[in-house]
């Protein structure tokens, strides 16, 4: 199939490998052409702006930070709606916000294209592996049409319902990541500070009721997991920034929903001031360092 294919940060870039190796016919585009570079070296065709990207393709994928990002790729000049053709679906995964998508898809059904939306779960490892989570906001029958495609790149696709319930779980999810990364480090730390050996500490976690993805998988403290960003500086791996921005959405939309938030409302708090410290750009488990005495030595990627 021939895909026009947006943003190749952390995840897209992966997720764009899986779809060359898998046979598909790629033409990529972002602003970073080291990263387009890097697709175009395994077989993809490079363009100039996301209009020329899209042109005669039989599906679209962006994977972009932020709603703002989504929007201008679509809606700006010489964007995706002005040169996609007719009935092509547009397969968002990127993490945005349910009124965008529901705005989305209505400029794209304006314009005769279907708009998916797709965020996914399971990180840059998933999105190497192959092995991601999406969670798909679309109708039953549109559904069907993209699955095959998503298992290229996950291995579990999930209908969630209708348009934009796919960022309602998405949210949901990392609301919970964002708190759980929070509570870890905290006790990490901790533990440090109180003298037990920190490989021990997460050993006793990860046999106990304190087991999560972020003390097995994604060990916040350096050199407990060789695999996790925080055993090579905090770098790659998901933004402080993101988390920040999947938090602001959380707590959004808790807002619009009148329910309560609390530890979503103070673990934002907590990334916020990594971010204002400079740190944005690290992992998020990076908030380790705001209860670690001995900073870590911290490299901006
Ligand atoms: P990233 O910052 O690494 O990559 C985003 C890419 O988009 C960059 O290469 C950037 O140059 C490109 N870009 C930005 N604006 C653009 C534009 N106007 N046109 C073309 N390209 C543009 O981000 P990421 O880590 O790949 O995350 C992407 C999305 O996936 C985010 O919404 C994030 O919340 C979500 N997500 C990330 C992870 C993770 O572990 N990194 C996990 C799940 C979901």
């Amino acid at each position: 199939m021939k895909i026009g294919f947006i943003g190749l940060g952390n995840m897209g870039a992966p997720m764009a490998l899986n779809l060359l190796k898998a046979g598909h016919v790629l033409n990529v585009f972002d602003l970073n052409s080291e990263s387009v570079q890097t697709l175009v070296r395994a077989g993809a065709t490079a363009t100039v702006s996301p209009g020329v990207a899209v042109t005669g393709v039989e599906c679209v994928i962006t994977m972009l930070p932020a709603a703002a990002h989504v929007k201008s790729v679509l809606t700006g000049e010489d964007g995706v709606l002005g040169a996609v053709p007719e009935g092509v679906f547009i397969i968002d995964c990127s993490t945005i916000d349910p009124a965008t998508v529901k705005a989305m898809a209505q400029a794209a059904e304006a314009h005769g294209s279907v708009f998916v939306d797709a965020p996914v779960s399971g990180g840059t490892g998933g999105a190497m592996a192959g092995t991601l989570t999406f969670m798909v906001g679309a109708s039953a029958a549109a559904f069907e049409k993209v699955r095959p495609l998503l298992q290229v790149m996950g291995k579990n696709i999930v209908h969630c319902g209708e348009t934009s319930t796919g960022q309602v779980a998405k949210i949901c999810n990392n609301l919970v990541l964002g708190i759980t990364m929070a509570g870890v480090s905290e006790a990490m730390a901790l533990g440090e500070a109180l003298g037990i050996d920190a490989n021990v500490l997460a050993g006793i976690i990860n046999t106990s009721t304190g087991r999560c993805w972020s003390s097995d998988t994604y060990n916040p403290f350096p050199g407990v997991l060789d695999s996790a960003p925080s055993s090579r500086g905090y770098t790659g791996g998901f933004g402080t920034d993101l988390m920040l921005k999947d938090l602001g959405l959380a707590t959004d939309a808790a807002k619009f929903a009148r329910q309560p938030a609390y530890l979503g409302a103070l673990s934002q708090q907590l990334y916020q001031t990594l971010s204002a410290r400079g740190e944005g750009r690290l992992d998020f488990s990076a908030v380790i360092n705001l209860y670690r005495r001995e900073q870590p030595v911290a490299q901006q990627s």
